[in-house]
């Protein structure tokens, strides 16, 4: 799809675009960036590590992926959002190594909505019983959640699935992060976006529908 045209739509709608750029070359980012996207989504560390020293430094990387505790040091200098925080040993790595970079590290928390045992995240529950000591993490700023639907054809799936995320959102939004910067439900991807941002999504990752194909 054409990116100007998404791009306005998504800013009719209040909704922030990450441009999944996982496995596309630089030259394909610059392509965006020169039509004025800023924001762009990896998956791989090692990746992002190299798209961030070879790209323009006005662009604002977020980590996607499933992220290992061994790894955050090498992102924690410049990362602008973590969607994929999971775990409370991740958060607590993340809070450790934004210290020493004397920042905070904006994060979401993850939450498994798919059935598939391969979805990363907390159940709700779990999420619960650490969300104190996830509250206590100074240099961590905790922007919201996020989640990946079901892989499957069935919209009913996912809109239930969605529904529980956003209703997930406004759970911890009133019990424990009243805060303005706890404001973001990242759901949706090039096949569900619309179905997402119908559900409440305030932010799409979007891949294979800007760049084609991987
Ligand atoms: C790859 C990826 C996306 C984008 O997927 P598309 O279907 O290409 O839009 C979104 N979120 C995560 C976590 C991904 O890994």
């Amino acid at each position: 799809m054409e990116y100007a045209k998404l791009k306005q739509s998504l800013d009719t709608q209040g909704v922030t675009l990450v441009a999944v750029s996982k496995t596309k070359p630089p030259s394909a980012i610059l392509e965006l960036y020169t039509q004025g996207q800023r924001l762009f989504g990896e998956n791989r560390v090692q990746e992002l590590v190299e798209k961030h020293e070879a790209l323009p430094k006005d662009i604002a990387w977020h980590m996607i992926g499933q992220l290992q505790k061994n790894k955050v040091k090498y992102i924690a200098g410049f990362i602008s959002l973590i969607h994929s925080c999971d775990s409370l040993s991740l958060a607590k790595m993340i809070n450790k190594e934004a210290k020493k970079n004397n920042r905070k590290i904006k994060v979401l928390l993850q939450i498994k909505i798919a059935k598939e045992d391969s979805k990363a995240g907390w159940s709700y529950e779990q999420l619960l019983e650490c969300i104190e000591e996830l509250k206590g993490l100074a240099a961590l700023e905790v922007g919201g959640v996020m989640g990946m639907g079901t892989f499957t054809d069935e919209l009913g799936v996912n809109e239930k699935e969605f529904q529980n995320l956003k209703h997930y959102f406004d759970a911890l939004k009133k019990e424990h992060f009243p805060e303005d910067s706890f404001k973001n439900i990242s759901m949706g991807m090039s096949g569900d976006y619309p179905l997402a941002i119908e559900c409440g999504s305030t932010m799409v990752r979007i891949g294979s529908l800007l760049f084609g194909s991987r």
